[in-house]
């Protein structure tokens, strides 16, 4: 892990469609510039497991596709920004919204930090529906798979960890898959656009294999750091 002092302060936004892949992406990143991966589905996922009251309220709202309601991302955010020396942070899947992103100004003032760069995963929007719907994770250590694009090498095991426990959201089916992309198109594509009027906006093309799509991320965060 590099501990420049850059990398330790970096806060560093993910953009992009459901199903871009801002959540591999995320992991891989984190992993390879040593920042923590802060993922705003997945403070949810467990928030809803641990049937806390905010939880269950969140599991519903996202079973839909909808947003789930400032007030509770915004809290699950704040209150995981200050588990812990966070260092450096990646964020996937927030901001969602403009309201959001003002949130998010908010929330890192408070803790005197602030945005490095917002970097958009772009994908061919007829492409996303396939990515989501076959997606797979390995219920012990979270990693990524994929029925067309990424199988595990031995049937059954993850390459990872060697778990053999799998699991699908429930939320990636069509007809949620359809409200989350009309979500995304009405609420959070304007995102983009605030970050790009403050020049913290870099695009990645996010279309084609993992690795590659990882290298040219990394390319921009290695810039967006430097
Ligand atoms: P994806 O980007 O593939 O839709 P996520 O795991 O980021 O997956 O989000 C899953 C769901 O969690 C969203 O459809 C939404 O209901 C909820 N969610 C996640 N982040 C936010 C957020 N910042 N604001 C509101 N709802 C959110």
């Amino acid at each position: 892990m590099d501990g420049s002092p850059v990398r330790q302060s970096a806060n560093l936004i993910l953009l992009g469609a459901p199903g871009a892949g801002k959540g591999t992406q995320a992991r891989l990143l984190a992993e390879r510039f040593g920042l923590t991966q802060i993922s705003t589905g997945e403070l949810l996922r467990e928030a809803a497991k641990a049937g806390t009251q905010a939880g269950a309220a969140a599991a519903e709202i996202m079973q839909r596709g909808d947003l789930v309601p400032d007030e509770i991302v915004t809290q699950a955010l704040a209150d995981r920004l200050d588990a812990g020396d966070v260092g450096g942070v990646i964020f996937d899947g927030y901001p969602r919204s403009v309201a959001q992103a003002h949130a998010l100004d908010a929330l890192l003032a408070a803790r005197g930090r602030t945005i490095t760069a917002a970097i958009s995963l772009d994908v061919y929007p007829e492409s996303i529906a396939e990515r989501i719907c076959g997606r797979f994770t390995c219920s012990t250590c979270g990693e990524g798979y994929h029925d067309r694009f990424k199988l595990p090498q031995i049937a059954g095991e993850c390459e990872v960890c060697g778990g053999g426990d799998f699991s699908r959201r429930v939320d990636d089916t069509t007809e949620t898959v359809l409200t989350r992309l009309a979500t995304y198109a009405e609420q959070t594509a304007p995102v983009e656009e605030f970050y790009a009027n403050r020049a913290l906006l870099k695009k990645t093309d996010a279309m084609g294999a993992i690795g590659a799509v990882a290298s040219r991320l990394s390319a921009c965060v290695e810039e967006a750091l430097a």
